[in-house]
């Protein structure tokens, strides 16, 4: 009985008034009677509330709030929801599903500092750009123990891991959202919860990578002031006391460019400024260093300090941690010692020599203190960077270098990490995706074409997961259901992904032949593939899922073909600093990149997703700002609509009859049922506890609950265990 009623509560919504499925036609007069409130779009294309005070052939006049009269189209016009459904937790809540009323909800919890909604199943986190923190280990607590079940990042966190224990099976968390949008603050508070609901001493080294991942691989960009500028996949490992036994992160293309190239008030990564900051005297005195503002890498973009951050005491945390996962000082001192090298080759001049404009390196503090730190000969140095080159062609070589040099210590940081997080072998893993959001900027280069094209991978495992799979389940199931239309970006993935003809492959294949160059790619691409062009700037268009982004194909062949130059090869070979290896596979970057998409996605398949979205209230950073254009283009793209209308005949929760039946028989009071075959046992455990008839539904070999639902027999069922 207490379940029945449980569930009948718990499904009752308020009476809305009379369907609006047909249209206004039928209702209309209804709102006008009544005086409901309705949404009206205005001239912006937003929506403002009002009145209807008439209505006539397919036109409406209707009163604003602010006592403008306006007439309008009914197909202009939307039904609000009771006032009682303000700041639902869920959106799927919502008597009524359109645009305005979303994003209202939003924008009321928001203005709250209420930053969490779930939508279905996915939560939605609104970046406050301030403190409003409800974090914390009495929160992880909180959430553990199920004493506060609000939306949050430790909720989802909490779900994974629950899941986990529940049905041995392994879950991943995977977050989107642009640049800026919160994601790998989210990670972190998904991070934190995750290791300390499998407390152990693993847990303590895996917190402590977080900051040495953002010294290397983080920067300031215009959008965020610590941007993770690589993408990455950490796999927590639990055994089967569910207690963490080790970790393993994959990481995705560290972005190269900003080494050698700034753009005005953006910076390098943070680990230059924090060492130029904080090194101890007798560091500074091996590396000869100087304050950021002498190196040329630096102080290119006018922006040395972030405010309120303290580079100094980051590098004292940074130290602190390589300590804690065993880095020796000896492996330390090579690390910076690279990173040192790269600063001096950034102040490396040249001079001209001959009439051909030939020239050579200046042997000055820069190339001697560079070739030092990378254990090279200065002469072969200055041989390598300007040989038969003009200043132009020196300093590509040179930029080439540093590129080279700073990801092989990225690369040995992250295998290094890698290596101190591995622990007795795990029996399932959590899994989090924290990758760089789609970026469309003024100027797109190769670098901006595979950010979005990991977004729009991503964008695919989210569309599979949400829509097609569960649709392609009800129906396999004989499950009934409402169908829900979404867009599928898998045309624009395929754009990149074709065999022969997609951008990566006639990418490739250019960059494997030595006489292609930037504008026969151009060509060839415009030969194939239906887009937008600029022939003068030698630009393309490609409608990605987030929006349009013109790439300009400037550059796209030699960083695909990511080599160094033979002579440089050579010169590193030389060195003793042992991170410098220069065993190159032959492939492209392109190629390279989409494998280890490959990898990370089949890896993610194979886990139960849960998905956090993340969204920018406004571009410019700014607290207590809520842009409903930035917010609904971005609700938009996440196909928010959608989500909510498939979670309404969503059935979250489902097993097979087999589990059911092991599960729940034992509350059975007749025993009679339970000795029968396990779809009897399910159903006469349905019938006992008179589950309503809408909150589940059998399907051929599953049973489907509504969440609720389900929580409530479990709630029994440990009553009796
Ligand atoms: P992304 O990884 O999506 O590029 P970040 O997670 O780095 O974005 O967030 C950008 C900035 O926004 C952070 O540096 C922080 O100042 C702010 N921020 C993000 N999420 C929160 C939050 N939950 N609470 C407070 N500030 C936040």
């Amino acid at each position: 009985h207490r379940l029945a009623e449980n569930g009948g509560a718990n499904l009752a919504t308020p009476s809305p008034p009379p369907s609006l499925a047909s249209g206004w036609d039928n209702s209309i007069d209804y709102y006008i009677k009544k005086q409901l409130r309705v949404w009206c779009r205005v001239q912006n294309g937003f929506w403002e509330l009002g009145k209807i005070q008439s209505a006539f052939g397919g036109k409406a006049s209707v009163i604003l709030l602010d006592g403008t009269v306006m007439t309008v189209s009914t197909r202009d016009l939307f039904p609000t929801n009771t006032e009682i459904l303000d700041g639902v937790n869920n959106l799927v809540e919502l008597g009524y599903l359109n645009e305005p009323s979303v994003l209202c909800n939003i924008q009321y919890r928001y203005q709250r500092d209420v930053i969490y909604t779930m939508v279905g199943p996915v939560l939605l986190a609104i970046n406050p750009f301030k403190d409003v923190s409800v974090a914390g280990n009495d929160v992880i607590m909180a959430y553990k123990e199920k004493i506060l079940e609000s939306p949050h990042a430790y909720k989802i966190a909490d779900a994974a891991y629950t899941h986990m224990m529940r049905d041995g099976v392994n879950q991943s968390i995977i977050i989107s959202g642009e640049s800026g949008a919160g994601k790998s603050v989210t990670a972190k508070l998904v991070m934190e919860y995750l290791i300390e609901a499998g407390k152990s001493e693993m847990s303590v080294k895996i917190s402590q990578t977080c900051c040495i991942l953002e010294a290397f691989g983080n920067a300031k960009t215009s959008r965020n002031k610590n941007s993770s500028r690589f993408g990455k996949l950490v796999d927590i490992h639990y055994n089967s006391e569910w207690i963490i036994c080790g970790a393993y992160i994959h990481t995705l293309l560290l972005e190269k460019s900003r080494i050698s190239h700034l753009c005005r008030s953006e910076r390098s990564y943070h680990i230059f400024y924090q060492m130029c900051a904080g090194a101890p005297s007798d560091m500074r005195d091996k590396l000869n260093l100087r304050m950021a503002s002498e190196y040329k890498f630096l102080n290119q973009s006018g922006c040395l300090k972030i405010h309120d951050v303290d580079d100094a005491q980051n590098f004292k945390k940074l130290m602190e941690a390589m300590d804690a996962l065993q880095i020796s000082h000896e492996d330390q001192e090579r690390v910076f010692k690279l990173v040192a090298s790269i600063l001096w080759l950034g102040n490396i001049s040249f001079e001209v020599i001959d009439h051909e404009n030939h020239v050579q390196v200046v042997t000055d503090e820069a190339s001697r203190s560079a070739a030092r730190l990378m254990g090279c000969n200065v002469k072969d140095l200055m041989m390598t960077l300007s040989t038969n080159k003009n200043q132009q062609q020196a300093i590509d070589v040179r930029d080439a270098l540093v590129k080279f040099v700073y990801t092989s210590v990225f690369s040995w940081i992250v295998e290094t990490i890698n290596k101190s997080l591995k622990g007795e072998s795990g029996s399932r893993c959590i899994s989090i995706l924290d990758i760089y959001g789609f970026e469309s900027f003024q100027k797109n280069s190769f670098d901006q074409l595979l950010i979005n094209y990991a977004n729009e991978r991503l964008q695919q495992h989210f569309v599979r997961h949400i829509f097609k799979l569960e649709q392609e389940e009800y129906e396999s199931e004989g499950i009934e259901w409402k169908k829900v239309e979404f867009v599928d970006n898998q045309g624009c993935l395929d754009l990149f992904e074709k065999k022969n003809m997609g951008i990566l492959s006639i990418l490739d294949e250019a960059s494997n032949t030595s006489e292609a160059t930037d504008l026969t790619f151009f060509n060839k691409i415009k030969q194939h593939l239906i887009l937008g062009f600029d022939d003068e700037k030698g630009s393309f268009k490609v409608n990605h899922y987030a929006g349009e982004v013109k790439y300009e194909s400037t550059g796209f062949l030699e960083k695909n073909r990511d080599t160094l130059h033979s002579d440089t090869l050579q010169f590193l070979s030389s060195s003793c600093n042992n991170f410098l290896k220069t065993d190159f596979d032959n492939q492209t970057l392109g190629t390279k990149f989409k494998y280890q998409l490959f990898k990370m996605f089949q890896m993610l398949e194979k886990s139960n997703p849960h998905f956090i979205r993340c969204i920018r209230p406004n571009a410019k950073q700014l607290q207590g700002t809520f842009d409903k254009e930035t917010v609904l283009q971005q609700l938009r793209c996440s196909g928010i609509l959608e989500i909510i209308k498939i979670s309404k005949s969503r059935y979250p929760t489902r097993m097979s009859h087999q589990e059911f039946a092991n599960r729940f028989g034992c509350l059975l009071l007749s025993k009679k049922s339970y000795c029968q075959d396990v779809l009897s046992t399910s159903v006469a455990v349905l019938q006992q506890f008179r589950v309503l008839p809408e909150a589940y539904q059998l399907g051929y070999t599953k049973i489907y609950f509504r969440q609720e639902q389900f929580l409530v027999l479990e709630k029994l069922r440990k009553q009796v265990m």
